[in-house]
């Protein structure tokens, strides 16, 4: 009977009490001013706490000791949490204040540069460009029919000794390309000349490793195949590369040599980079470095694309971008292009 004067069942009020447990947990501390929100809400003179204490008179004095604890516990737990939010408020703007200017520049990544063989073979492709030169690439791993039979290397031929390479034993028939005469070799099976193109590409050899050999190198091969092509043509096309390569001033010499695929063969030298012809330890005190092999394609090659070698000539030739590259960078010894010392690599500024 007593207990109709009293608005409040311990019950109601218990249940008002979770629901604002239930809304402190839900609270939002990454809201703008998070702290002073929560206080004005909560701890406020007109917060939810305050108006649930108001409340206490009406609750039947019996319970007024029990729900005056509850009460209590409730505006503890608000005080703590609204401590916690005002201590990361701090931290945070101390934070955005010290650690992040955001005014400051970023932090720059250091940019790579090419390798130096990139380096020379991209410049070595873009003055063939300029000659009308496309650019061609195939596997590395070969048949032996387009790395060796095709050019005119039969099996028994005694220049296979100076080209030994890498088998697959599971496929005997399968070899790692000695040279891009490979890729020429493809290019031919699926074009008829005019045939005008650069063979970019690593090859291998079964060679020690050593300053001056490696089992693996660089070369690009060209080939130039239309009517009427002349050694002349040849020796023009090597003379423009040359000089827009290593300068002008850079003279050039034939010498007669042999290939298989070419006749007449020739290799070409320069006159010495590092001497101007004097002599030095680099040209072996002769003013000359060879730098490419190049000849007349060997009809023999012609046939066996079923090209007509009495109305097609052409001319191909070959050469090691790490040669070229030792020349114009000075560099004396081969394992240092494939040691990965950044020491070595950073020498060579930019990334184009
Ligand atoms: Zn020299």
């Amino acid at each position: 009977m007593e207990d109709a004067f009293y608005l409040y069942r311990m019950d109601v009020l218990l249940e008002q009490i979770a629901a604002c447990k239930n809304e402190m947990a839900q609270f939002d501390a990454g809201q703008a001013d998070a702290a002073e929100v929560f206080r004005i809400r909560f701890l406020g003179t007109k917060g939810l706490i305050k108006s649930l204490m108001g409340e206490l008179k009406n609750v039947s004095p019996a319970d007024r000791r029990d729900m005056g604890q509850h009460l209590n516990e409730l505006k503890v737990m608000a005080e703590e949490r609204w401590e916690v939010l005002r201590q990361q408020q701090a931290q945070a703007a101390a934070g955005s204040a010290s650690a992040i200017d955001r005014t400051l520049p970023g932090s720059p990544i250091p940019a790579g540069t090419r390798h130096p063989l990139s380096l020379v073979r991209n410049e070595i492709v873009a003055i063939f460009r300029r000659l009308g030169f496309a650019v061609a690439e195939g596997p590395e791993i070969e048949d032996d029919w387009h790395n060796f039979g095709a050019m005119n290397l039969p099996e028994d031929h005694p220049a296979r000794d100076m080209q030994d390479t890498f088998y697959i034993s599971q496929q005997p028939a399968w070899l790692l390309r000695t040279h891009t005469s490979s890729v020429q070799a493809r290019v031919m099976e699926q074009q008829q000349p005019p045939i005008r193109v650069i063979c970019p590409g690593r090859v291998y050899r079964n060679e020690t490793i050593s300053a001056r050999a490696h089992c693996f190198f660089h070369q690009v091969e060209g080939l130039y195949i239309d009517e009427h092509v002349s050694f002349a043509d040849l020796k023009q096309t090597l003379y423009f590369f040359v000089q827009e390569m290593l300068g002008k001033n850079v003279k050039i010499r034939f010498r007669p040599s042999y290939f298989p695929f070419t006749e007449p063969s020739a290799e070409m030298d320069i006159s010495c980079l590092i001497c101007e012809g004097k002599g030095c330890s680099v040209c072996k005190h002769t003013g000359w470095v060879e730098i490419l092999g190049s000849g007349m394609v060997h009809p023999k090659v012609l046939e066996n694309f079923s090209i007509d070698p009495n109305k097609y000539t052409g001319f191909a030739f070959g050469m090691g971008i790490e040669r070229i590259t030792q020349l114009k960078y000075q560099i004396n010894d081969l394992r240092l292009y494939s040691q990965n010392d950044v020491r070595f690599l950073q020498q060579f500024g930019g990334v184009v």
